[in-house]
């Protein structure tokens, strides 16, 4: 690549990396990589237990969890058979429990229409309860070996400036995802894969460890002295202050709660009916139009 190549448009002329920047990436993972569990004897399951783990949670703080759960579930069918409620037992400590719940219905449509068998095409993983293009890409080419590129937080960083791209934004993830299909080593795209977001994890960090990084001369934002500005930083979305008032609406047998899908804040869990105060950009529970005597609760 040469400096030339920054104000491409990856979608409508992508780039064009030299395999041997592939090569020497894979050779730095195979020497650098860390033993974690998860890494041994990967299968789609086992992956998609490690990846759903990862998501939102530090890996130090996944392992010994990761562990347990797989210890207790060390199958598909283990975990489809299982009553969510002890599922739930098993996530304690990662918080997040939607991707228990999600995790779960997933593996329960893998047993119950796959067969326990996980899918190889994009399509119908994508067809998994929980499992978005992150992981669907993740699964089938570190377990399966086949060439999908993964875009998380880590490989956005080392992909932008690889290529000096300067956009950052959901608007920038088709661009990216054009970027790190083009560099995907096709021949061992589940060690690249890994290899892209390990880099990102370690070396080219926030702010990047670049005399350690084995692609520095490769780099076109190392070489315009630009690899701490890129990505670029978002516009921090503006701030609402919003003042709520709750409301303790009781009889002598107990307290009103309420949830129902449709509130803004609360919708999953139940909580004292509530209302706002001061500029009030949003409604208020619809049963404090009631109107409500003493005598009525
Ligand atoms: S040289 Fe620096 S900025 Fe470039 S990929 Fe390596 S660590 Fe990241």
């Amino acid at each position: 690549m040469s400096a030339g190549l920054r104000s491409k448009d990856p979608i409508l002329d992508p780039y064009r990396f030299d395999p041997k920047t592939n090569t020497k990436l894979r050779n730095w993972f195979l020497k650098e990589k860390r033993d974690l569990p998860f890494r041994k004897n990967r299968t789609p399951y086992s992956t998609w237990v490690s990846e759903i783990m990862l998501q939102q949670t530090r890996v130090a703080a996944m392992l010994p969890l990761y562990e347990k759960f797989m210890q207790r579930f060390p199958t598909p069918e283990e975990l489809a058979n299982a009553e969510e409620e002890e599922v739930l037992r098993y996530w304690q400590g990662l918080g997040y429990y939607s991707r228990a719940k999600n995790l779960h219905l997933g593996v329960k449509k893998l047993v119950h229409e796959f067969g326990g068998k996980f899918p190889k095409t994009l399509e119908e993983v994508l067809s998994l309860p929980g499992v978005g293009p992150y992981t669907a890409r993740a699964i089938l080419s570190i377990s399966y070996n086949l060439p999908f590129a993964v875009l998380d937080g880590n490989a956005k960083r080392v992909l932008s400036r690889l290529v000096l791209f300067q956009e950052s934004g959901s608007k920038a993830d088709p661009k990216l995802q054009k970027i790190a299909d083009s560099f995907l080593n096709t021949e061992f795209p589940g060690d690249h894969n890994e290899a892209v977001m390990e880099l990102g994890a370690r070396v080219c960090i926030p702010k990047p460890l670049c005399n350690e990084c084995p692609l520095q001369i490769d780099c076109e934002a190392n070489k315009a002295g630009l690899q701490e500005s890129i990505p670029p930083i978002e516009k921090k979305k503006k701030e609402i202050p919003l003042n709520i008032r709750f409301y303790l609406l009781h009889t002598e047998n107990g307290f009103l709660l309420l949830r129902y899908p449709e509130r803004r804040f609360f919708k999953t869990i139940y909580s004292l009916p509530f209302g706002f105060e001061g500029k009030n950009p949003y409604e208020s529970d619809p049963v404090l139009d009631w109107d409500l005597k003493a005598n009525d609760l």
